[in-house]
């Protein structure tokens, strides 16, 4: 697999989860990636070392995706070492499930921080530094369009205003040939969102294939659309949900 050599890759959050199987995942198709990560320094050193074991190029760099200035240096950092910056996945993200009523200001300012500015503030710094023909990848979430359990009010909302983010920028950046999408996630073994426990038995239940997802299913979409054989795919919205927007 060589389609992304001699391209680099910037995806935020990617020391664990879904974020993690994307860095690889890039990694193995050929592209020197830098991931980001808030706290957790020894799983993204981890995940360095497993794309260097393997035979790739990965940097891990320490910036909350909320702070616009930790954002700006990973950025830069990024380009400083690989000299080029051409993907950006907008990974980083959290959900907080609870039901409206029990849903606290601060925690819906929270997943708009994450969710929302941070990938505003990441993309805008990307674009500076982003060559033509640039990919800009979201993962958003099924229950952008959809929400087929209760406690999602306000993480759906979030992941709703990054599926129309992707679709408005897709249409300013175009004439530079950057593709703009949207993926969509269901329900993905994750520490965020593991498949046991209470909470993921109506998750699993609203999937066609009665089962939750795996990280690297969703790694392999990110793949594809980073890749050259997507480039007329553009302001869409990709979902990897094992049939739960069915
Ligand atoms: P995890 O919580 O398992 O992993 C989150 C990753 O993001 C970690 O690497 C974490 O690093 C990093 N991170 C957390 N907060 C910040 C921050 N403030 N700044 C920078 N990095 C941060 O999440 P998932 O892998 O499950 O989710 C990844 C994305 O996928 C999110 O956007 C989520 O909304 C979306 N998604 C997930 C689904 C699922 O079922 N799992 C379904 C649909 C969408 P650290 O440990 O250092 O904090």
């Amino acid at each position: 697999m060589s389609k992304l050599v001699n391209k680099v890759a910037l995806v935020t959050g990617g020391s664990r989860g879904i974020g993690a199987a994307i860095a690889k995942r890039l990694a193995a198709d050929g592209a020197s990636v830098a991931i980001t990560y808030a706290k957790d320094a020894t799983s993204a050193s981890a995940v360095v070392q497993a794309i260097e074991l393997a035979g790739g190029k990965a940097v891990a760099i320490q910036a909350d995706a909320a702070s616009i200035e930790a954002v700006e240096s990973a950025v830069e950092k990024t380009v400083a070492t690989f000299g080029r910056l051409d993907v950006l996945v907008n990974n980083a993200g959290t959900a907080i499930p609870k039901t409206f009523e029990e849903t606290s200001l601060e925690e819906m300012d929270h997943m708009i921080d994450l969710n929302l500015r941070g990938v505003f503030i990441a993309t805008k710094t990307a674009l500076k530094h982003m060559k033509d023909g640039g990919r800009i990848i979201m993962i958003g979430s099924c229950v952008g369009e959809r929400v087929l359990t209760p406690g999602l009010v306000a993480y759906s909302a979030t992941k709703g205003a990054v599926k129309m983010f992707a679709q408005g920028l897709s249409r300013e950046v175009g004439s530079r040939g950057i593709t703009v999408n949207n993926v969509q996630p269901g329900p993905i073994d994750t520490d965020l969102n593991p498949a046991s426990g209470d909470w993921a038995v109506p998750q699993k239940a609203a999937t066609a294939l009665n089962r939750y997802g795996r990280v690297e299913e969703v790694a392999a979409l990110v793949a594809f659309i980073a890749g050259p054989e997507s480039s007329y795919i553009t302001g869409t919205n990709l979902t990897v949900d094992g049939g739960t927007n069915a």
